[in-house]
């Protein structure tokens, strides 16, 4: 059973959220990889400062060796060392809230090779677990715990790969050539839902969740990164009494890595995805801008992605969003690149 002090918690958190604003954004620095300290990306010993350096390589202008230092700051900074579980610590009460009636969203933004995955995922460790299955255990959990209280709670969940215009259902478990074509709907009452996608529920999921993740790491590696990968849980909980008291949607996303690729590099194939990776993310930072600004007009219909996601953002939705960072010095462009991302998102977010 929660007791009281428990509940005051939430409600103290879900308090505090409305008044700091529903948009938070962290950053997560990833290890060097062979180890040591990043040569550019600098985080200040208290990482609550929420500060990220990023220095330049120095250059030579003239006689004078210059060097230029752009500062970030977050809501929190994960630095190399950070576990996921303390990772996951720092969101547990977000992912708490989906039972309080909030639609909750978590982002992973960031250059192919800087941890989306790992931050999502997680690794092949049980310390490496990452946030969707250690959110979907909270969940499960905390439900439980309400089912001593008279709620009793029912889960449905979906996961779905967004690749250039198309959609793909991860939980597909039927014959590879019969693929079904998907579609996004919107009912009358606003309710998003996507036709021929597989909805599970959830006491098999991981099974199935286990099976497409061993078929990707095979077959579609390359092409993950070149997608978005959308988790989805509805929520809906009901009191004896039958009726229904509480609905929300925690939705997990893995983003497609948004690196830059010169035009010259990429053609084909490979330059239609560039192109809707591009337009889908700035999408997405213009649907979360204008959220966070309280506009009248905002573009979910814009991009597939937005789209599907439409339910699970806005509203008294609470959204998070991970700048994952690769802190080789030769990802510099790209790091700044992602740290600039969210500013716009954040700074109107607290105005
Ligand atoms: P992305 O999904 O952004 O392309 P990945 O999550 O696949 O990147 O990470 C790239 C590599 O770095 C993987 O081998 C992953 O295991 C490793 N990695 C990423 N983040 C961490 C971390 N915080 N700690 C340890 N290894 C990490
Ligand atoms: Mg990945």
């Amino acid at each position: 059973t929660l007791h009281a002090g428990e509940m005051e918690r939430r409600r103290l958190h879900n308090t505090l959220q409305e008044l700091k604003g529903n948009i938070r954004v962290f950053c997560r620095v990833r290890p060097l990889v062979g180890g040591g300290p990043s040569p550019h990306i600098l985080l200040p010993p208290d990482d609550h400062k929420a500060l990220v350096l990023a220095r330049s390589e120095e250059s030579h202008v003239g006689r004078r060796t210059t060097q230029s230092t752009y500062s970030f700051s977050f809501d929190r900074v994960f630095g190399p060392s950070a576990s996921q579980q303390e990772v996951f610590e720092e969101i547990s009460l977000l992912v708490q809230s989906a039972l309080d009636g909030y639609n909750v969203c978590c982002f992973a933004y960031g250059q192919t090779g800087s941890g989306k995955t790992f931050t999502m995922e997680g690794g092949d460790s049980d310390a490496a677990v990452g946030v969707i299955p250690r959110a979907v255990k909270q969940v499960f959990l905390a439900a439980h715990a309400l089912g001593a209280q008279g709620w009793e709670f029912s889960f449905t969940a979906s996961f779905v790969e967004v690749y250039n215009k198309s959609l793909r259902d991860l939980l597909y478990t039927g014959k590879a050539g019969k693929r079904p074509e998907h579609q996004i709907r919107k009912s009358a009452a606003g309710e998003i839902s996507v036709t021929n996608l597989t909805y599970q529920k959830v006491q098999n999921l991981i099974a199935v969740a286990n099976q497409n993740r061993s078929t990707a790491q095979t077959t579609l590696n390359d092409r993950s990164s070149r997608s978005h990968s959308v988790f989805q849980l509805d929520i809906q909980g009901e009191t004896a009494g039958r009726e229904v008291c509480c609905k929300s949607t925690l939705c997990l996303v893995d983003l497609a890595g948004g690196e830059r690729v010169l035009k010259s590099q990429a053609q084909g194939e490979r330059f239609k995805e560039m192109t809707a990776i591009n337009s889908s993310l700035s999408n997405l930072g213009l649907v979360i801008t204008a959220l966070a600004n309280k506009e009248s007009h905002i573009p979910y219909r814009n991009s597939k992605l937005t789209y599907l996601l439409q339910s699970c953002l806005g509203g008294n939705s609470k959204t998070l969003m991970f700048v994952n960072i690769a802190p080789e010095p030769d990802s510099f462009g790209e790091s700044l690149n992602s740290l600039r991302f969210p500013s716009k998102v954040n700074d109107s977010n607290k105005k």
